[in-house]
């Protein structure tokens, strides 16, 4: 039977990095409106928790700190947690009363992995506020602050690399609409996820920071940070590294699903 034009089916969107980028882009984007509007936290399912890191800047560095390792959710309750355990979060006694930090992370059930590390993060973080900041976390990213040097403040402190640092400035940008210059200047964070969703997307052919950093560039010049979260989900929710959900993923009908690329190398360029 002749299909009559007005009664064609409407096209399909072709499957490609570029459809996946621009699927990609418009979920950052939606995410970024959902969180500027958001009234209290979404970073842990602990309520306490979202909103001791809602109102200071201070336990939002610290829940940086903790997001290393293990699961995010349970990340960002640390602040909270190690305050229950400890009493406060006082800046001068978490520099000073360093093997108090250290029994109350490591006290069972144990509030990280990393219990013979992270201690001395928190205690050096809090030192370095008290010495170099007022003892005010707010005052590494006021706002008008560049993109660049925020990034570069906050790869000072011990503990925090580059993955970290760059999550941290998009969650400030994002979440908390710190007004910082050079957005532009943002990346994506060089996390197993969002690693893993940049090659099967085919937004990135090659496994290394500057593959994954440049291709979020290209994807979305203006604000190439605006992908991490939406990276992120996709690849906790969806873009499993076994037994990927495509027919349910948000990027179902833009990604080539090239589901065969793994982020220990298998399928990719690794340089
Ligand atoms: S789950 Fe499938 S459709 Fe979604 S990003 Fe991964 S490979 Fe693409």
């Amino acid at each position: 039977m002749r299909v009559l034009p007005d009664e064609r089916p409407a096209p399909l969107m072709e499957r490609s990095p570029e459809s996946a980028a621009a699927e990609l882009r418009l979920f950052g984007e939606e995410l970024s409106g959902r969180a500027a509007a958001q009234v209290g936290g979404h970073f842990t399912d602990v309520r306490e928790a979202n909103e001791l890191i809602e109102r200071s800047p201070e336990a939002f560095l610290l829940g940086v700190l903790f997001t290393q390792g293990i699961p995010a959710e349970r990340a960002w309750a640390g602040p909270y947690l190690l305050s229950q355990r400890l009493g406060h979060l006082d800046l001068e006694r978490l520099a000073l009363e360093r093997e108090a930090v250290a029994e109350a992370v490591a006290f069972p059930p144990a509030l990280h992995r990393f219990v013979h590390t992270l201690p001395g993060w928190i205690s050096a973080a809090a030192a370095r506020l008290l010495a170099e900041y007022g003892g005010s976390a707010a005052a590494i990213w006021p706002a008008g602050a560049h993109t660049l040097d925020v990034t570069e403040r906050l790869l000072a402190f011990d503990g925090i690399g580059e993955k970290k640092a760059v999550m941290a400035v998009e969650i400030l940008r994002r979440h908390f609409g710190v007004p910082l210059e050079g957005a532009e200047c943002g990346s994506v964070a060089y996390d197993v996820h969002v690693r893993r969703v940049f090659l099967r997307t085919g937004l990135a052919d090659a496994d290394t920071p500057e593959a994954i950093a440049t291709a979020a560039r290209a994807a979305c010049p203006e604000v190439p940070g605006v992908l991490d979260l939406a990276a992120w989900l996709v690849g906790r929710d969806w873009c499993r590294p076994k037994e990927p959900r495509c027919d349910e993923c948000r990027l179902s009908a833009a990604c080539p699903r090239l589901t065969a690329r793994t982020v220990d190398g298998v399928g990719v360029r690794r340089r």
